[in-house]
This record gives C-alpha cells, sequence and structure tokens, in this order.
C-alpha cells in the first residue's frame, strides 16, 4: 500500500516531471492552425448528488487546460432527467468547483435554457424524415433493438408519414399520454454495430416537475439529444468527457451534423479516475447516505469533495494530484496513497505544529515546585518563521500519551489543556476495490466497521482552544488534524484526522 501504482514522474523523458496530458497537444494543434482562437471547455454535471474526487480529476482536466491555453469554462448543469435532481445538489456542486479553486465564465449553464431549441431542433429532424414516434412498449422497444451480436430491427411505426410524426410529438408535448406511453427516435440503422445509432430515443414523456423549468414541459431529451447541441450552442471547442462515452461519439457527430447548429465541438475522451478503496459513484455514495451508513454526504469518510474538505484534505492538494496522475486513455486504478502523498506534501509544508495528546496520561513530577508554572515558547512552523511562536505552559501536572508511559518523564514535557474531543476517520471500505461487488449488498459488506473512532478527553496546548474551524494543524507525533467545520464550537474545537504523519494503512 505504500507503493503508489502510479509514478508521477515516470511520463518524464527528460528535465522536471510533467505529468503527461494527451489533449495538451491537441489543443496547442487546433490553436497552431488557426482552427480555434480561443479554447472553451465546460464541466457538465448532472445534478443528482454531490461531487466526488472523479468529478475533481475532470473538473480539473476542464478547467485546467483551459486556464492553461488562455481559454474559458462553463459550469453546465446537464439537467436532463428532472425526477432525481435537486436544488441541494446543484447548491453543493457550485460551493465544491469554488472550494476546489476554479472560477467559470460567465453564468452558470443549465442544458434546460436550450429545451426551446431542442424542441425546434427535434421538429426539424422530424420534418427532414429523420425522426419519428415511437409507440412500442419499452419492453417491445427492447426486443426490436437486437444485441451486440445480433441486428436490431425496423419498429413497425418507423415509416410513419412527417405528418403524422409531428402530430403524435405535438401530442406528446401536449400531455395527452402517460408516462413511457410513447418516445421520439431518431431514425438512423438498426442494424448499425454500434448500439446506440439503432435509432436511439430523443425525447421520452415523463410528467415531471422541474427545478428549472417547472411545469413547461411534460417531454425531456434525453442525455444523447442535449449535449452535443448544448456544447455546439455554448461554442465548447473541446467537449471533454470520460471514456464510457466513446461509443456514444458517432451519435453526438450525427446531431450536429444534421442539425443547423452554431459551431461544431469535438469530443475527446479520457479515462475515468478510480481511486482503490473508495466508491466513485453517486447512486453508491447516496445509497451510504440514505442509508445511514454514514453521516451525510459531508462525512468526512466519504469520496465527496465535501467530505474530503472536512476531513481536512486542501483544494490544492486535490488539484495536485489529479495532475500528477496524469489523463490518459488506459484503465488503470490509482492507489489512495498517491492522494494521502499529496495532502501530507501540502500539509508538512504549511500546516503549523501543535500538540495534542490524543490518548492522555497524567503525571505529576513531584519534584517540581506546587505553583510554579514555565512558559515554553515554540515555533509553529519549523521552516515558516512568519507564522511565529507559540506559548506551551510547563507545570508539576503534564500530561503524556498513554504509550509513552515512563517512570520518570525526561524534562521537556508539555503540560495540555483537557481541551478537546478528536474523531478519528479511517477508510471506510476495507477492500481495495468495493466497486468491483457485485450487488450493492456486498459493496456494503465492505464497510469498514472502526471507520469512525471518537475520543474524547484528549489533552490539547492551550493556543488550540483558538483554532477556528478549517484550521490545520500537525498534531506533533499523531498526524495531520482540521477543526471541524460543523462540529466545532468557539474556544471548543473538535478535531477530525486528516492523515496520519505516515502511510500506516494495512500495517
Ligand atoms: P456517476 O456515474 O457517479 O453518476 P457521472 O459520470 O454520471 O457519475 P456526471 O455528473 O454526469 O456524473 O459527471 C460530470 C462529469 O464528470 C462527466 O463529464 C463525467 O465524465 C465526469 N466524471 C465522473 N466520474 C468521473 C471519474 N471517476 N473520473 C473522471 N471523470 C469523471
Ligand atoms: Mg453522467
Amino acid at each position: 500500500m505504500s507503493k503508489p501504482t502510479v509514478d508521477p514522474t515516470s511520463n518524464a523523458k527528460s528535465g522536471p516531471a510533467v505529468p503527461v496530458n494527451f489533449l495538451r497537444p491537441i489543443i496547442q494543434a487546433d490553436l497552431d492552425s488557426g482552427k480555434h482562437t480561443q479554447i472553451v471547455t465546460r464541466f457538465p454535471p448532472e445534478p443528482n448528488g454531490y461531487l466526488h474526487i472523479g468529478h475533481a480529476k475532470s473538473i480539473c482536466v476542464n478547467f485546467g487546460l483551459a486556464q492553461e491555453f488562455g481559454g474559458v469554462t462553463h459550469l453546465r448543469f446537464d439537467d436532463t432527467n428532472p425526477a432525481k435532481e435537486d436544488q441541494e445538489y446543484i447548491d453543493a456542486i457550485e460551493s465544491d468547483v469554488k472550494w476546489l479553486g476554479f472560477e467559470w465564465s460567465g453564468e452558470v449553464r443549465y442544458a434546460s435554457q436550450y429545451f426551446d431549441q431542442l424542441h425546434d431542433w427535434a421538429i426539424e429532424l422530424i420534418k427532414a424524415g429523420k425522426a419519428y414516434v415511437d409507440d412500442l412498449t419499452p419492453e417491445q422497444a427492447k426486443e426490436y433493438r437486437g444485441s451486440l451480436t445480433e441486428p436490431g430491427k425496423n419498429s413497425p411505426f418507423r415509416d410513419r408519414s412527417v405528418e403524422e410524426n409531428l402530430d403524435w410529438f405535438a401530442r406528446m408535448r401536449a400531455g395527452e399520454f402517460p408516462d413511457g406511453a410513447r418516445v421520439l427516435r431518431a431514425k438512423i440503422d438498426m442494424a448499425s454495430p454500434n448500439m446506440n445509432l439503432r435509432d436511439p430515443i430523443m425525447y421520452r414523456i415523463r410528467h415531471a416537475h422541474h427545478h428549472q423549468t417547472g411545469d413547461k414541459w411534460c417531454i425531456y431529451p434525453n442525455y444523447d439529444f442535449t449535449h452535443g447541441q448544448s456544447d455546439a450552442i455554448e461554442g465548447i471547442t473541446h467537449s471533454i468527457c470520460t471514456l464510457e462515452f466513446e461509443s456514444h461519439r458517432p451519435l453526438y457527430e450525427w446531431f450536429l451534423q444534421n442539425l443547423p447548429v452554431p459551431a461544431n465541438p469535438r469530443q475527446y475522451e479520457f479515462s475515468r479516475l478510480n481511486l482503490n478503496y473508495t466508491i466513485t459513484s453517486k447512486r453508491k455514495l447516496k445509497q451510504l447516505v440514505d442509508e445511514k451508513h454514514v453521516n451525510g454526504w459531508d462525512d468526512p469518510r466519504m469520496s465527496t469533495l465535501s467530505g474530503f474538505r472536512r476531513r481536512g484534505y486542501t483544494p490544492a492538494s486535490i488539484r495536485n494530484f489529479c495532475d500528477m496522475i496524469g489523463t490518459n486513455r488506459s484503465d488503470g486504478v490509482v492507489d489512495f496513497g498517491m492522494l494521502e502523498f499529496s495532502i501530507r506534501q501540502d500539509l508538512d509544508a504549511n500546516a503549523p505544529r501543535a500538540m495534542c495528546v490524543l490518548r492522555p496520561l497524567k503525571v505529576v513530577i513531584t519534584n517540581y515546585p506546587q505553583d510554579q508554572v514555565e512558559n515554553l515558547e515554540l515555533p509553529r512552523h519549523p521552516q515558516k518563521e512568519e507564522l511565529g511562536v507559540r506559548k506551551l505552559p510547563f507545570a508539576r501536572e503534564i500530561y503524556i500519551d498513554r504509550d509513552d508511559f515512563m517512570e520518570e518523564p525526561p524534562k521537556g514535557y508539555k503540560r495540555l489543556e483537557p481541551n478537546g474531543e478528536v474523531r478519528l476517520y479511517d477508510r471506510l471500505f476495507r477492500s481495495p476495490n468495493p466497486e468491483k461487488a457485485e450487488d450493492s449488498a456486498s459493496f456494503l459488506d465492505n464497510i469498514n466497521p472502526d471507520s469512525l473512532q471518537v475520543l474524547t478527553g484528549c489533552r490539547a496546548e492551550p493556543s488550540l482552544g483558538d483554532a477556528q474551524p478549517e484550521d490545520r494543524f500537525q498534531f506533533e507525533r499523531e498526524g495531520y488534524f482540521v477543526a471541524d467545520i460543523k462540529d466545532s464550537k468557539p474556544g471548543q474545537p473538535v478535531f477530525n484526522r486528516t492523515v496520519t504523519l505516515r502511510d500506516s494503512w494495512g500495517q
């Protein structure tokens, strides 16, 4: 576990390590050839959960490349599925992107802003004989779709006239039919080896309230009929997504080629970030929250950005981690130790030092005068003089770590105040690949029952009483800690352990 699976320097042929990002030369070439004068990228989350570490990778790729090449990035909510979406997620996502240190260009955008345009374009495709209303039930449609080894069959409704299709589609929109009764499909090729081209659904009926458009619509466009056109409307130059969308690219291009879109974005795919011991599926993270295996989306054991934030991870260390693992098209699993390495590096350089004994033992120095207190001055950080000094009282009664019990404590032990609660977080999953579990029951079986340990009665040096929420420290010999953003009260910080001083997992 101590050895990272990915060596951050292995990509560098000479000189300082430059993490490889295969998109960099593509963008450079597009700028050199004059194909684009400014690059525009976008980060397109669906607001159906909180952002996790995988999203951080996508954010760093999209915002990072735009920054590097003097371009801009849009934040666009990909909100085509009102049933699962919520304002709470929108707020959390915006706040997480800002916390990571990125700024989107202009207002926040929503794919739902383009629903009128998309609807007009759907009608154009119908008029061009390239889309039709299909009455097959979902079960029949599945049967007609064929399989990876067998071509699909044309639906008996495929050859409806343009007039009929316009009429059915208008009635779908008017709310005449229940959910699932009919769909609008693109007329492409039921025999295509690419299943995504077998007359994909463009619109489905869903009588649902939408967080942005209210009750205006009872038909909603599918992701594939939305994403590329939204990119085109916004003038996105490089539409960067993860590899599972590779087989959607021909469809992305088909819609752009068959519609009078104002621009021609191109889709590029990179491999998802997979981290061992970590869940990066919103659905499963939501299950952990809903079933109360954790205390909310921002529980410090969660792999969400808000969880990492409460745990004390810094935005810089997450950005650095995302850069150092590179951006490529080959699947792999990154060792969690790499992320921790990045956190330690940042905290070692920047976190003030403090004393806090987690498992204290009171020691009375009987030959030390009863009422005497000596104040020792210690630097807050060994390398950063500018952080100043802190005062540590030394007196007759001191606290030492139970593990350090000695009959005769050497001079230099400090008196520590009884303030503080610490919790210690460990990894939420025992198994390195918790997501691989076939069914959800066994992914939950992987939960580490000791992932949360609360220690009370810890003894901390007086200066820690002033710690503000999110102040980070190295507790000498114990690890890096952060004052909890939620549970700390004035004068009574509650500390979370961010990471141990050294990689000790599994030892
Ligand atoms: P989930 O499968 O957890 O619901 P998602 O990919 O559907 O995730 P979106 O909100 O659609 O979630 O994701 C927004 C962007 O983040 C997408 O472009 C997606 O490709 C990217 N993304 C999601 N997970 C990862 C990951 N593990 N690594 C890199 N990028 C990711
Ligand atoms: Mg998605």
